[in-house]
């Protein structure tokens, strides 16, 4: 695969980057324990964290889904970027300048390999939203005897709140922001892939404005670019869409955004819960009204992806939909998808108006914060929802009342809120705890737990899987450890395995390359550039991941059972004070060197073995397609000989001493 990044601005980007730093930006309860930190995982699912990241290392490791990497790879994870956009969107971050190459230069999708987006792709679109966005801004203030204008003077928006949120106007106009992106330097093919035009005709040879006389609403993602537009509609009655979208593209998801997130970021978690409306327009009008926790989904529904986002910054979530029977509905969607995952939910009611842009208009910033301030337990919600549709003053409405509510409460994945809320549930209906319990019991056992929290969201299509040598894989593993750890037996591992016997493993390249490393005296830096360099093409690097963090806690086990008397004062200089100095398991020096001795021999033996019988299969294979009078049959015969020979010593030459 084309590397687009010079390896020494990766360098300096993994330099800057610091790991600690870019995972508080995304799960700001990453909390330090010990020698690593630790938060629950942003990945999938989970109560207690099994989620670490390694300072020293600069590595991240889930225990319980297993993934991990560096910072490059939890950036392409979190944000679902292909590596050199992860390593773009870093450098973006820390003000690093990436040079421009001649593959970059003018940004066009280069044609050379299939389906891959060039690097500078992602940049180029997001800037060329940036661009519009600030184009639209302009026509909105500049054409205030517009349709659009008069449309949203309505909506009565202050001017400041309309700069923040950039919000604009597209031209009555087939082409128009064509028009002013060619202006700008881009092509077709990237207003193609923007999805900021559209077309009619197959091939898109012919391509016009998507957004026209329309109010457009840029949509930010997660880290503060414009990736999309949402574009409302200003008749009264509209013929087409009242909204329109940008089509999901390599930079717009829109399972995966919500709106504002940009701005309430910091402002979720000390609220200590986020609010989520039905449209921009509220989400607005709450931040507005000083609200700045409130977010909405992108488009119509709201997905387990988005919550799973959200899940990074709180666990309490507050419904603000429309007070009417849709709104409602979308209460028990989105607490079907939010209580699984461990969301206290609740949901926010609007006395005397339909939705909060109404409450803010009619009533002012203090009623609508206070009408979240005030927002109801979902399951009072539920239970008021179920008593509205029963005669609550007969034993028969009660029981189909608390029926419905137990089929929310059972729902909650923590076993001592829904005995929280049994009890409560209880108490309200006046009828006895047992038999609400009973009643949950049978819930639970029919399965009635909500599949939402099934949110894994790499479910796709595993590979074929290809035989592979485990028995080689092991050793190769065990050594890889060994060698993270010791430079001294990755030197002499260099001098002693020969070339390919490694295999094509995540492990085996990895040690391969290590071993290089600790020839060419770069045995220090050679992991995370390895790493790096891996997860570049896209492979699976969790065994690498898993061996540094092995080879990172037996070195921490080691400074722990040092002597303190003989440590060296300066951390730096360690290696050169103090040679080899004893790390296993065992406190003791001379049984810390023998583990080591032995682990490296029996590594050895394992993968010369293996790469010996390969060698002599090939020959064996080779010789039967020779004739036996052909001078070269007798040499493969010494040569198989040979082999057999050096096999048989193995054991001898590495030997492990118990
Ligand atoms: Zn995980």
């Amino acid at each position: 695969m084309p590397r687009y990044i010079p390896d020494d601005v990766l360098d300096q980007i993994r330099l800057r980057a610091d790991i600690i730093d870019v995972v508080q930006s995304y799960v700001p309860t990453l909390k330090k324990a010990g020698l690593t930190w630790k938060a629950c995982c942003p990945f999938h699912h989970e109560k207690t964290p099994s989620f670490t990241v390694n300072p020293d290392r600069q590595i991240f490791k889930c225990f319980g889904c297993g993934k991990g990497g560096d910072v490059f790879k939890f950036v392409m994870e979190l944000e679902n970027l292909d590596f050199t956009s992860a390593a773009e969107h870093l450098a973006h971050k820390y003000g690093i300048i990436i040079p421009e190459t001649p593959a970059r230069r003018g940004g066009a999708r280069r044609e050379s390999f299939d389906g891959e987006i060039e690097y500078g792709t992602r940049e180029r679109l997001c800037t060329l939203h940036e661009k519009l966005a600030a184009f639209y801004r302009r026509f909105l203030l500049e054409h205030p005897d517009g349709p659009v204008a008069a449309y949203f003077r309505t909506r009565g928006i202050p001017n400041d709140v309309a700069d923040k949120f950039c919000i604009g106007a597209s031209p009555d106009s087939w082409d128009a922001a064509i028009q002013f992106a060619h202006k700008e330097g881009f092509v077709d093919s990237e207003l193609r892939d923007s999805g900021i035009v559209s077309s009619k005709d197959e091939n898109q040879s012919h391509i016009y404005d998507r957004f026209r006389n329309r109010l457009m609403f840029p949509i930010w993602n997660e880290s503060g670019r414009i990736v999309g537009f949402s574009a409302r509609s200003v008749e009264a009655d509209p013929q087409g869409w009242k909204y329109v979208n940008t089509p999901d593209s390599p930079i717009f998801h829109k399972g995966r955004l919500l709106y504002a997130l940009n701005f309430a970021r910091t402002a979720i978690p000390k609220a200590g819960a986020v609010v989520l409306c039905e449209g921009q327009l509220d989400a607005i009008a709450m931040h507005r009204a000083g609200v700045t926790h409130a977010v909405a989904p992108q488009g119509t529904a709201f997905t387990a992806d988005q919550a799973t986002i959200l899940k990074r910054y709180t666990s309490t979530a507050v419904l603000a939909t429309d007070n009417d029977n849709a709104g409602r509905e979308a209460v028990f969607k989105d607490a079907a998808i939010l209580l699984p995952l461990g969301f206290n939910v609740k949901v926010v009611r609007y006395p005397g108006a339909k939705d909060a842009d109404e409450t803010l208009s009619k009533f002012g910033a203090d009623a609508l914060a206070g009408a979240v301030e005030s927002a109801t337990d979902f399951f009072e919600f539920a239970l008021d929802n179920a008593m509205s549709r029963v005669d609550p003053s007969t034993p028969a409405g009660r029981a189909a009342a608390a029926n419905d509510v137990i089929y929310w409460m059972v729902q909650l994945e923590n076993e001592v809120t829904r005995e929280f809320y049994y009890d409560w549930l209880a108490k309200q209906l006046n009828v006895p705890l047992s038999s609400i319990e009973k009643v949950a019991e049978r819930r639970l056992v029919e399965g009635a737990r909500h599949s939402a929290v099934n949110v894994r969201r790499d479910a796709g299509a595993m590979p074929p899987p290809k035989p592979r040598n485990t028995a080689l894989e092991n050793a190769v593993f065990e050594l890889l450890v060994l060698i993270l750890d010791e430079e001294k037996y990755a030197r002499e591992a260099a001098e002693e395995l020969p070339a390919d016997s490694l295999g094509d493993s995540v492990p085996g390249r990895a040690a391969e390359a290590l071993l290089q490393g600790a020839m060419n005296g770069e045995w220090d830096s050679a992991p995370s550039s390895i790493l790096t360099s891996l997860e570049m093409e896209g492979a699976d690097v969790s065994k690498l991941v898993e061996a540094m963090d092995l080879a990172a806690a037996h070195r921490a086990e080691r400074e722990a059972n040092r002597d303190p008397s003989s440590m060296p004062a300066d951390n730096e200089n360690e290696q050169a004070q103090t040679p080899a100095p004893p790390s296993c398991p065992a406190a003791d020096p001379y049984s810390c060197e023998k583990y080591f001795r032995n682990t490296y021999n029996s590594c050895l033996q394992r993968i010369l073995t293996e790469f010996y019988k390969g060698e002599r299969a090939a020959k064996i294979e080779q010789a039967r397609s020779v004739q036996p009078d052909d001078p070269a049959y007798a040499a493969l015969v010494k040569e198989i000989a040979g082999i057999s020979k050096l096999l048989l010593d193995l054991p001898k030459k590495y030997k492990v001493v118990i």
